[in-house]
Formats: C-alpha cells, structure tokens, sequence
C-alpha cells in the first residue's frame, strides 16, 4: 500500500514556511490506517521490546494499538503538567523557545527494553527527549517508529545513538 498518497500537505501551517504533513485522511482511510499499524508493528516487534512507549499527541494513535496488538503495556509520555502522579521532566530546544515532556515514574521498570512512537520526526528534539526519559528510568530504547520522515532535518543523525525505523520518507 502507497501509505504517502494518504498523507495530506499543508502549507505554512502551523506558522509561514512549515510544510505540515496531515495524517488526518489516512486515519480516515480504515485500510491505511491498519497498513501503517502493521508496519510499525513489525518494526517495534523486530526491536524486542517489553513496553511501547508513545509520545502525545499523535504517538498515542499509532503507539496504543502497537502495544495492543503486541500484548505489551503502553507508556504515554505527555506535555508538561498533565500527568497526575509522580513524574519525570525533561526539557528540551523546539526551533522556536523551549518545551517539557513529563513521564510517570513507575512507568518502566528499570532494564526494560522501550520502543518509541510518534507521527513525525523532523529534527528529533522530541524523541530525543523522550530517550532520556526512558534512560532516566533506567529502562533503555529498544528502536523507534515513525509514521513520517522528514529527511534532511537532522533527525535521523540526532537519533545516530538508536533504531531508527519510518514507513514514509518526504525530502
Ligand atoms: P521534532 O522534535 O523536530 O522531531 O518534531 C517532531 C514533533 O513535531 C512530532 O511530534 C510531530 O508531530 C511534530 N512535527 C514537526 N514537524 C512537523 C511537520 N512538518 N508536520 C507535522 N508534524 C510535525
């Protein structure tokens, strides 16, 4: 399945000079949208992991049905400040300014081996990010999985540390 003709291009949004990628029409697309789950779940089950952690918003559409269809616990790692118990912060650069991701503390036993999720990665900031969450638990990444890559931001190499699967690539 061509999963990039159900990938939907906006230009400047959300601000002048963004080229957003639109997974909305393939999340409408039922066959689409189960050709990307299986291809990323073949992704996070080649990693051997023990937890499939999926970073808000957009990584919790792909990363909760991975865990499901993988028999394995999900972790959602979220914004700053709505996670209620105890939690994990790391901060880090995004083009403009500066954001937080939080994890739960008890979220991963230390040694388990995490298989990250989301949508895009473009320079990897967030990923990234969320690698030191789970590392501060003192669990590690097994791999992570994007829907998209976006080439020539950086990312890939940002990530050289870790797995690094995507089923789409745009230039
Ligand atoms: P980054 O930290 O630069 O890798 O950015 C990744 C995060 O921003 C992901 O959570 C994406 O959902 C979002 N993102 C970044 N660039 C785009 C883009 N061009 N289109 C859609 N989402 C994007």
């Amino acid at each position: 399945m061509e999963l990039e003709r159900h990938i939907r291009t906006i230009p400047d949004f959300p601000r002048p000079g963004i080229l957003f990628r639109d997974i909305t029409p393939l999340l409408g697309e039922p066959a689409a949208f189960r050709a990307a789950l299986d291809g990323l779940t073949e992704r996070a089950q080649a990693a051997g992991p023990g937890a499939v952690v999926g970073i808000e918003s957009r990584g919790f559409l792909f990363g909760a049905p991975i865990a499901d269809r993988l028999g394995l616990p999900f972790v959602p790692i979220r914004k700053e400040g709505k996670l209620p118990a105890a939690r994990l912060t790391v901060e880090y650069a995004l083009e403009y300014g500066e954001s937080r991701l939080d994890i739960h503390q008890d979220a991963l036993a230390p040694g388990t081996a995490a298989f990250i999720v989301d949508d895009v990665l473009a320079t990897g900031g967030t990923a990234l990010a969320a690698a030191k969450l789970v590392e501060l638990l003192g669990a590690r990444v097994a791999g992570m999985g994007f829907l998209i890559e976006l080439e020539g931001l950086g990312g890939r190499e940002r990530l050289g540390a870790y797995r690094v699967d995507a089923l789409i690539r745009f230039r």
